[in-house]
């Protein structure tokens, strides 16, 4: 019979860690921590407190952290020690038992990880040799059966017998482990999975990122991969690593306010999001573009000018919407530079021995700055000598700290999982980056330099003017409920707006949509088109434009319906659209930046017209931190 654990037993829909250790009573800072990391994506959720009488209890459940609330009201919980954790399933469906906190086989420890032990099915097989019985169906519940096994056949403390059992450990890891009968002890360690140690008054806390933490201090250390804290009650956390060495810990000062995480009277993080660009776009413009003197300069750039100026070839290594602004990079490039340039997927690149010259510069772009396949194909590019440059939001997040030099964002936390702030932000230090490449290397001439740089700076109240519009998209919204499938086509710098348009309504209405260059359609997808179809065409004044009214009269022909983003005075694309949503014009290489403005509000209201959960769609994670 097992003691303690209390699984949610009514079931109801739906990755991060907190832990807390102080005078406090654990269990409301632990809550409220999870409902700050909620935006991460996640199943299942499970608290673990050490009581008064040095008891430990688990209590999980699956679903929302709101369900793991309604379930612990009627217990009598309490305890100054505790770990908590949101779980996005890796290993074993999600469910109340493979939530986490696991006990180990005497239920004397509780663990919580975020990440994947790969080769926990050895380790398993040799554990049930040795006795040990399985709960659970995670990789999770293996690494604190042995972790238990160490400590108990090699005698040691619990330190030491997670650092034992960590060395066998083949994956990734941020975890946190308590222990019965001993209210004094929270011990946590990473290894490519983030963690973040927050240092108060007499009180310490761990968690997947500052966001639990920064209502309480602002004192914080970011752990190292393989290295484990020790935090021990009214004592300054020990930072050591697997061989026991102390490492001399660096305490970071906090920026990020409790304000920039909170909805400010919108209804879903996805609309504040969207709304909030005009002033992030100058955020991340601040300090790098010089109006009065018309010009722009990246650090990053300048401090490895030589680098960039002698570059051969240029790899962008993303993952999913990040992947789209690299291709709109790829354009930047190789237009204003003359640098060829090639975007992969992080995820195929480290799998199909790239080949990659010392020569090559990697651009590696991540929002949260801990995807693991962009980390794993940074590690890739680095030992094959090349430079990396990283374009992250995530202050002190790993890609920044693991990369030669680069930007950030600066846009604050994007808690919404359909990226918007962090897609346009990324596009613009693309288009810092090519511009200030360009000069430097006089790929670009002084007239064109200028201009772009003009009418950059009017981007954010360009961006006011299309989010003026946000009712009539609204309204536009309605029409297309009914809608299974939808296309969205554009050329040239439109192509990939077009991609990241469908993948932001199929992330959060669950309508399935694709996005093609506009001269593809006749090459199959055109098949698709009958009256049935909505298409929408990004149809603004560029290089291509006559060529697109020509794919649009192919798309006519058949019936589908059109729904085209034009510029202001345009009349032939309106004659032949069903519908339109105006934009002003800007340069062609920047007008990624606004185009992209109309089909996020799109997406945004249809999946709202079909009571989506906006700002958590099913089954996706904010950060992806398994590969
Ligand atoms: N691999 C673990 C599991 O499936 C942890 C997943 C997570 O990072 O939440 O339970």
């Amino acid at each position: 019979m097992r003691k303690n654990v209390y699984l949610c037993t009514y079931f109801f829909y739906m990755c991060g860690i907190v832990g807390y250790i102080g005078k406090q009573e654990a269990y409301p800072v632990l809550i409220k921590g999870l409902h700050r990391l909620e935006y991460r994506g996640y199943d299942s959720s499970g608290v673990a407190l050490i009581d008064k009488q040095k008891e430990l209890s688990v209590y999980k459940a699956k679903g929302r952290v709101s369900d793991l609330e309604e379930f612990c009201k009627s217990k009598a919980i309490s305890g100054t020690l505790g770990i908590a954790h949101t779980r996005w399933a890796t290993h074993g469906e999600p469910n109340n038992v493979n939530a986490h906190p696991h006990y180990s086989q005497s239920e004397n420890l509780a663990l919580i990880h975020n990440g994947i032990i790969e080769n926990y099915a050895v380790l398993k097989e040799g554990l049930i040799r040795e006795g040990y019985t399985f709960q659970s169906e995670t990789d999770t519940e293996v690494l604190i059966q042995l972790i238990e096994y160490v400590k108990i056949s090699n005698r040691v403390d619990l330190c030491t017998a997670i650092q034992l059992a960590l060395k066998q450990v083949v994956g990734a890891y941020a975890i946190a482990v308590i222990e019965n009968g001993n209210p004094d002890l929270l011990i946590a360690a990473r290894k490519s999975s983030p963690l973040v140690v927050g240092i108060g008054d007499a009180e310490f806390f761990i968690a997947s990122d500052a966001s639990p933490i920064v209502e309480y201090t602002k004192q914080v250390i970011y752990l190292e991969d393989e290295e484990i804290a020790i935090i021990q009650r009214n004592e300054p956390p020990k930072i050591v690593n697997l061989n026991n060495v102390e490492q001399t810990p660096q305490i970071s000062q906090l920026e990020l306010s409790l304000n920039a995480l909170e909805k400010g009277g919108y209804p879903h993080f996805m609309l504040k999001e969207i709304f909030e660009q005009p002033r992030t776009l100058k955020d991340c413009m601040r300090g790098r573009i010089n109006v009065e003197n018309n010009n722009v300069t990246l650090s990053g750039i300048i401090d490895n000018k030589e680098k960039f100026l002698n570059a051969k070839r240029i790899l962008i290594l993303a993952c999913g919407t990040s992947w789209h602004a690299g291709l709109i990079g790829e354009y930047l490039f190789e237009e204003l530079c003359r640098i060829p340039v090639e975007v992969e997927y992080s995820s195929e690149f480290r799998y199909r021995k790239p080949i990659i010259y010392p020569d090559d510069i990697v651009i590696a772009i991540s929002q949260s700055g801990e995807t693991a396949d962009t980390l794993a194909a940074i590690e890739q590019a680095k030992a094959a000598g090349a430079f990396v440059y990283g374009i992250c939001n995530v202050v002190g997040s790993s890609i920044p700290r693991n990369t030669h030099s680069g930007s950030y964002t600066h846009v604050g936390p994007e808690i919404g999982v359909a990226s918007t702030k962090a897609f346009t932000a990324q596009v613009l230090v693309l288009i810092m980056m090519a511009l200030n490449i360009a000069k430097e290397k006089k790929t670009i001439s002084q007239e064109q330099y200028e201009r772009t740089l003009t009418e950059l700076v009017q981007i954010p109240p360009k961006i006011e003017m299309i989010l003026k519009q946000n009712e009539k998209i609204e309204d536009l919204s309605k029409i297309f409920t009914y809608a299974h499938n939808f296309i969205y086509m554009g050329r040239g710098y439109s192509y990939p707006v077009a991609m990241e348009g469908a993948l932001k309504l199929k992330e959060i209405s669950y309508i399935h949509a694709e996005g093609y260059p506009a001269a593809e359609m006749k090459h199959g997808p055109i098949a698709l088109i009958d009256q049935e179809m909505p298409v929408v065409v990004i149809a603004t004044h560029n290089t291509t434009y006559d060529k697109t009214i020509s794919n649009i009269q192919e798309i006519k022909a058949r019936s589908g319906r059109i729904l085209a983003i034009v510029n202001k005075y345009d009349q032939k694309v309106k004659d032949m659209a069903d519908y339109t949503i105006e934009i002003p014009e800007t340069e062609e290489c920047l007008d990624p930046l606004l185009s992209i403005i109309p089909l996020q509000l799109l997406s945004y209201h249809i999946a709202v017209k079909k009571g989506r959960d906006v700002d958590m769609p099913r089954n996706l994670a904010k950060s992806v931190t398994v590969e």
